[in-house]
């Protein structure tokens, strides 16, 4: 008896290996790789579920104050978009005050307080009239910069990647539906270091509004569900040392909170 069940086992197994890929009515999880590779997620509030993260778009220079103070001009400047692996994401639960360690390579590490909008529907030339619709959720996010390293290497005309898109350089707060919330047209969004105010504004001052965001990036690449989008920060953004506590706030979201470790 003992015997046969293994036999049995054994011979599903390997007709899995030899196909390599998902057979009809078979999971993908049946699919075997030498190694496992971490998923990275976002707790959605009110659910049990989790919300499987694809691709991290950023929009840059996002508001005409924040244009000014990286030195371009507001007015003349289309929307450009930069995207930070998915691994960068750091869960960071409301209520809480989560260590965020200092990278490594920077003297200048600077905070950006951003609306988040994560997609449950993919697409490519989206109109703007639609695309909140292909919005699931919102949340609170910081875009973490090493600042120097962005500008020496712009300054180079080399890719600033280095200085956006590095471990943990995205910390979010859970997500919170859409259907609930309601689209982010306007509303506080501000960031205090140490109790300190330093970035204040209102989303309504964004250049360009979400759904235009959406329209844009689906005219550069395929939309697909799991997709975030970082909708661009305010102006006064600025430094952070060790032991500095960083408060965020959007207005109908829970603060988001880190320390920098
Ligand atoms: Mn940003």
């Amino acid at each position: 008896m003992q015997r046969r069940s293994v036999i049995h086992t054994t011979s599903t197994l390997a007709l899995g290996a030899l196909t390599g890929c998902a057979l009809p009515g078979v999971a993908q999880t049946d699919i075997k790789t030498p190694f496992a590779v971490a998923t990275t997620t976002v707790p959605i509030v009110g659910s049990t579920l989790v919300f499987p993260v694809r691709r991290i778009y950023c929009i840059g220079r996002n508001y005409a104050a924040h244009a000014r103070e990286m030195g371009s001009d507001p007015t003349r400047e289309p929307p450009f978009f930069f995207q930070k692996p998915t691994d960068a994401i750091q869960n960071v639960a409301p209520g809480s005050v989560a260590n965020h360690p200092y990278p490594s390579l920077t003297k200048n590490y600077h905070y950006e307080v951003e609306l988040v909008a994560a997609l449950s529907k993919g697409g490519r030339n989206i109109p703007i009239s639609t695309a909140l619709d292909h919005v699931y959720a919102y949340a609170v996010g910081l875009d973490m910069t090493r600042r120097d390293l962005q500008r020496a290497l712009g300054d180079e005309k080399k890719p600033w990647e280095i200085g956006k898109s590095f471990d943990r350089s995205a910390p979010i707060g859970p997500l919170h539906l859409a259907s609930l919330t309601g689209p982010f047209m306007q509303g506080g969004i501000w960031l205090k270091v140490n109790g300190v105010l330093k970035q204040n504004a209102n989303l309504n001052q964004m250049i360009w509004s979400v759904a235009e965001q959406i329209a844009k990036l689906s005219e550069a690449f395929e939309l697909m569900p799991g997709d975030i989008i970082y909708s661009g920060t305010p102006e006064n953004v600025g430094p952070v040392v060790r032991g500095d506590v960083i408060d965020c706030h959007i207005d109908g979201l829970p603060n988001l909170g880190i320390k920098i470790v």
